[in-house]
């Protein structure tokens, strides 16, 4: 893709940023600008901050998907979220409850890391007030954490949640039936999305929008590409047959997030082609 440069490579994984990221780079110095330069770069460091988080999340999922077997072709970072392309979705349902839930679990240690460093930085700055700026940015790069990871797993399939639901599903329902489900009550979620986002953030329109299609797309996908899966446990034969299990070439995983500026984050896990 000529929209994205590639700024590094991680494990064998190629990061690429989309230049569209500096539209929001500019747009947040520029937003910030009206209380000065200073305050103006500090949000800047926070949204770069931010999309370390977001880039730490998605390398989550790209590590548990590599320990099942499954490449990440690369990840990219857009505006609106990251995008992990996965090679495919596991049609293994244990697989796909650790891939889904590695993501939102580096937030939540990321929180962990924080939470202790937040405090220590807060008591120290009643005497170095350089440390009790620092310990509000940490804090509230703590807090957008605690939203990714909350929003992330909220249930509307594809997203991290939805993921999560149709493994569990799946454990039990046939792999169709459990993504006939996980779609339906995702499509609930995205209706309360565009209730809620009418009165408070358009923004939420959209992703509801986005979920919507994207969760019909991957059913249409699990329909047409179907084929049986033995549960991994029941003999070594049939470990082999989940393991080989056929690519989805639409899959994806998508969440997003409203952060307190109003920026929503959206991210895909999986292939975008
Ligand atoms: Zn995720």
């Amino acid at each position: 893709m000529n929209s994205s440069r590639k700024v590094a490579r991680i494990a064998g994984i190629d990061i690429s940023i989309h230049w569209t990221f500096l539209l929001l780079v500019g747009w947040v110095l520029f937003a910030g600008m009206s209380r000065g330069i200073a305050s103006a770069l500090l949000e800047v460091v926070l949204l770069l901050s931010l999309f370390a988080c977001v880039l730490l999340h998605e390398l989550g999922h790209a590590a548990a998907a590599r320990y099942f077997g499954v490449p990440t072709h690369g990840i990219t970072l857009m505006p609106i979220g990251g995008v992990a392309n996965l090679d495919r979705i596991p049609r293994n349902p244990r697989q796909e409850l650790v891939i889904a839930l590695a993501g939102p679990a580096v937030n939540v240690f990321l929180v962990g890391l924080m939470l202790p460093l937040v405090a220590l930085l807060s008591d120290l700055g009643h005497f170095v007030s350089p440390l009790a700026l620092g310990s509000s940015l940490l804090s509230r790069l703590m807090w957008m954490n605690v939203a990714l990871a909350a929003f992330n797993l909220t249930p509307a399939f594809p997203m991290d949640g939805g993921r999560v639901l149709r493994a569990l599903l799946a454990k039990r329902l046939d792999y169709r039936v459990a993504t006939k489900w996980a779609r339906n009550v995702g499509q609930v979620i995205a209706v309360l999305f565009v209730v809620f986002g009418a009165f408070y953030n358009p923004m939420l329109v959209l992703v509801a929008l986005f979920i919507t299609m994207a969760a019909e797309a991957e059913y249409q996908s699990v329909l047409k590409d179907y084929t049986p899966v033995l549960p991994a446990e029941s003999s070594p034969v049939s470990k082999l047959v989940a393991g080989a299990a056929p690519r989805v070439p639409h899959a994806h995983t998508t969440w997003a997030t409203r952060l307190p500026n109003g920026v929503v984050l959206i991210h895909q896990l999986g292939p975008t082609h």
